[in-house]
């Protein structure tokens, strides 16, 4: 049968649309399925969604001739972690790491509005916007997408990058793993007296952690977990109460709040997919696996998804051949398993029994008195080999 497409992506968020990027700009025919409208350019006030996005991260998007878009992004040099009734206390540079910055916050939406751009420009990429799959069916040669639209597609390989709740992987049968952390996270994007441009910080309570990740001007995104009901009369607060109760309970490190600009909770929920292949198919980003906000890696290991799945797909003929998506979901599951033990390790760290807080403090400062240790844990978490010296 006749081939639409070499790789059809049902999914055009962050993910889907930089691996379409990546392929498309390294000549490759690939479909783009998305279920909303073409992305618009940004303006006015931050969204409440903003991602940090690591040196290989930063690479792969680079690697398709993308642009993060300046004015809606923030680099930052500093990473610190303390524990609030505790003693540890680690900050973690990006130049004792061989980096002139440990990564970007970046807006998801300017991210994807860039990505969709870079997308237009390439001949080989075809998005079809405002529609979903129907029904699925693999072949020894191809896989076949039926869409909600009355169209068909072929592709020697089909790519699921359609988040959490992806309807591709609910087709081809592939079952999940969930975990409830009973943790809610309020985000609330806020203008700040003080600038605090060049750090990212995360002071770590009984409760859960409250993070601040800087935004460009005297602007952050915070992060503030804690249970259900908690975060759930925090968000109905008026913008100034809201403002004087971060105020109260947040590190005095982060000064006057001046202006609330959004706000909005989510349930954090751990997921992981049974399998991230099948027959010709592959589950890459959310679609794949959902982490605990807490360490900011979750678009990261998405990306990571991808740049491998680009490779793959770059090394051979036939994209969709069975032993190079076993190679794939090997490497990926490996290294997206370790990164939920590392999050569930915080997480049970810091908010769990006395004696397990007290490890975390201990984790903390041993972690800040042995550099090597310090230096190769951050290369790890910006997706770089620990044990090279750049
Ligand atoms: C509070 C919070 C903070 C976070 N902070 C960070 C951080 O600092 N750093 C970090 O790395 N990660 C962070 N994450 C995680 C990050 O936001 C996600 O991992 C990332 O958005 C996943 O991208 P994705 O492209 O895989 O999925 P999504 O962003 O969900 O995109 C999926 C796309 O598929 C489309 N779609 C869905 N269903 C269909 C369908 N049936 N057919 C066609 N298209 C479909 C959607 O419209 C969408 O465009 C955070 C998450 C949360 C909840």
């Amino acid at each position: 049968m006749q081939r639409d497409h070499e790789i059809v992506i049902v999914g055009g968020g962050m993910v889907g649309a930089a691996l379409a990027a990546r392929l498309g700009y390294a000549g490759v025919n690939v479909g783009l399925v998305e279920r909303g409208a073409t992305p618009t350019e940004p303006s006015g006030d931050f969204d409440l969604r903003i991602s940090s996005l690591n040196a290989r991260s930063l690479d792969f998007i680079e690697a398709s001739g993308t642009q993060i878009p300046a004015s809606r992004s923030c680099s930052f040099r500093h990473i610190e972690g303390w524990n609030q009734q505790g003693r540890g206390h680690s900050v973690f540079s990006a130049a004792d790491s061989g980096l002139d910055r440990f990564g970007v916050f970046v807006e998801n939406r300017a991210l994807q509005y860039a990505l969709w751009q870079r997308l237009h420009t390439l001949p080989g990429v075809t998005c079809y916007t405002r529609c979903a799959p129907l029904s699925t069916v693999a072949s020894s040669h191809s896989r076949m997408l039926e869409l909600d639209n009355g169209k068909t597609l072929n592709a020697a390989l089909v790519v699921g990058a359609d988040g959490a709740r992806s309807t591709l992987r609910e087709l081809a049968g592939i079952e999940i793993g969930t975990y409830d952390y009973r943790q809610r996270a309020l985000i609330t994007n806020v203008e700040t007296e003080l600038p605090q441009q060049d750090v990212s910080w995360q002071c770590f309570t009984p409760t859960g952690p409250q993070a601040m990740l800087p935004l460009p001007g005297h602007r952050a995104s915070l992060i503030w977990y804690d249970r259900d009901t908690t975060t759930r009369a925090r968000e109905m607060l008026s913008d100034e109460a809201l403002a004087r109760a971060i105020e109260a309970a947040f590190p005095q490190r982060l000064g006057r709040i001046l202006r609330v600009t959004g706000r909005a909770s989510f349930p954090i929920k751990r997921q992981h997919a049974k399998r991230y292949i099948g027959k010709r198919l592959a589950l890459i980003g959310d679609a794949a696996h959902v982490v605990h906000p807490l360490a900011g890696q979750g678009l990261n290991i998405g990306l990571h998804d991808a740049d491998t799945l680009a490779d793959t797909i770059l090394a051979r003929r036939d994209a969709g051949e069975h032993p190079a998506l076993l190679r794939f979901e090997l490497q990926r599951r490996l290294a997206n398993q370790a990164m939920i033990a590392a999050t569930d390790g915080f997480h049970h760290l810091f908010t769990g029994a006395k004696p397990l807080r007290q490890l975390g403090d201990c984790g903390l400062s041993v972690a800040e008195h042995l550099p090597a240790a310090k230096r190769m844990m951050s290369r790890q978490a910006n997706g770089l080999n620990p044990f090279a010296k750049r």
